[in-house]
């Protein structure tokens, strides 16, 4: 007979770890990769982030500045607070070991009902069941588009792409610039030893290989590959049917900045820990996904304004955004609106009483939900 799990969460990255960071009980994460292989990001993130989750250990550099390049004019951002670069693989592991949920390497292909109590997630490796799941499989949306074909994981997504440089440097570099390419956004993060040298599209296109490798080697020697992919600047729905749906799969990349790490980790706390509320019967099914929903509705105001914002500031031309940001920073516009954005999304500590598990692996206590606090 099949095992039921407690909770199957399809994606091991940021949003699916941090769920399952919060859970107790028979937990399954699928991923199609090991967990911390398979970088898409430049995995810069403010600071506290890796430091909240004591993760310290995946940092590579502290950034304390941002420099924007508006066509030929360059514009300097003090930090609010310091941001980093990190190491996937070191920061996925470390998140990893906070749970205690068993891995299984697969593709997943879709997730059914059974009945009214139990899912199956049909995968490569066969089907699993689970009284409950999460999707955090990123912008493709698999399990929920699944179950309800109005989630169209193509809809208003970015696209980048990215490779590593032997370049080493000091603070963020981000490129607002029609010149570079038509998608217009670059960016060079260093990262200790090397940097992360990448081109991106709001609209989703214009960006070629070819030209990411040119804008690498601008800074020095480039490896040969390249990673990315599609990142949403929407919000979705954040529950579908049966589904809580976390990160990219619930649009939570924010438009504007694409920054969908710190985001991803919040909800995927937040909606862990309110499915261990379900599972210590504390809390009935209909009522953690209205509160989950509320929090991501509370939300949309914010990526609405981002959204806009990223509308005007794509069209505008160099110089004049250049302007408008220097306006922006002599009136102290600039340090108000990095200072609510810097403080959206708190994340939940990981605890440091640990619990061992067994296999050496240490265990965060549950967060309180924020609609519940
Ligand atoms: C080029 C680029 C650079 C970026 N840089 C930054 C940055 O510096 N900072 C930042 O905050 N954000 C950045 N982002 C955005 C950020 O990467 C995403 O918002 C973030 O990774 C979302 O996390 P997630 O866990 O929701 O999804 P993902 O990180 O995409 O993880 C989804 C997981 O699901 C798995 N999966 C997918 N389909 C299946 C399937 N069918 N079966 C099994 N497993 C599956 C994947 O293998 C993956 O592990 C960048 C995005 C791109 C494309």
């Amino acid at each position: 007979m099949r095992v039921t799990y407690d909770v199957v969460v399809v994606g091991g990255s940021f949003g699916g770890l941090a769920a399952a960071s919060q859970l107790r009980g028979s937990i399954l994460i699928i991923d199609r990769e090991p967990v911390g292989s398979g970088q898409r990001s430049a995995c810069g993130t403010p600071l506290r982030v890796p430091m909240a989750l004591g993760l310290g250990d995946s940092v590579l550099q502290v950034h304390e500045r941002a420099l924007f390049h508006l066509g030929s004019h360059s514009f300097e951002l003090p930090g609010t607070e310091p941001f980093c670069t990190f190491d996937y693989e070191g920061f996925c592991q470390g998140l990893y070991a906070l749970t205690s949920a068993e891995f299984v390497q697969a593709s997943v292909r879709g997730v059914r009902a059974e009945g009214s109590e139990r899912l199956i997630v049909s995968t490569s490796a066969g089907e699993f069941t689970a009284r409950y799941v999460v999707d955090a499989s990123g912008w493709s949306a698999v399990a929920a588009s699944s179950l309800d074909s109005r989630v169209q994981p193509r809809e208003g997504v970015g696209f980048g792409l990215e490779t590593t440089v032997l370049h080493q440097g000091e603070g963020l570099r981000i490129w607002l610039d029609r010149g570079l390419h038509p998608g217009r956004l670059g960016w060079l993060f260093p990262s200790g030893d090397h940097s992360r040298a990448g081109l991106a599209s709001y609209t989703g296109d214009g960006v070629k290989g070819q030209r990411v490798a040119e804008f690498a080697l601008s800074f020095g020697p480039a490896a040969p590959s390249l990673h990315g992919g599609f990142f949403p600047l929407r919000l979705r729905r954040p529950v579908v049917g049966p589904l809580f749906v976390v990160g990219d799969s619930a649009g939570h990349c924010m438009p504007l900045t694409a920054e969908g790490i710190r985001p991803a980790i919040y909800f995927g706390q937040q909606c862990g820990a309110l499915l261990q509320l379900v599972l210590d019967e504390k809390l009935a099914l209909a009522q953690a996904q209205s509160t989950y929903r509320q929090l991501h509705d509370s939300c949309r105001p914010y990526y609405r304004w981002l959204l806009q914002h990223q509308n005007w500031t794509t069209r505008l031309p160099g110089a004049l955004l250049a302007a408008v940001m220097k306006v922006a920073k002599m009136t102290g516009q600039s340090e108000r609106i990095l200072r609510r954005y810097c403080a959206m999304m708190p994340i939940t500590p990981a605890y440091e009483t640990e619990c061992d598990v067994g296999d050496g692996r240490r265990l965060a206590p549950a967060g309180i939900p924020h609609g519940l606090r």
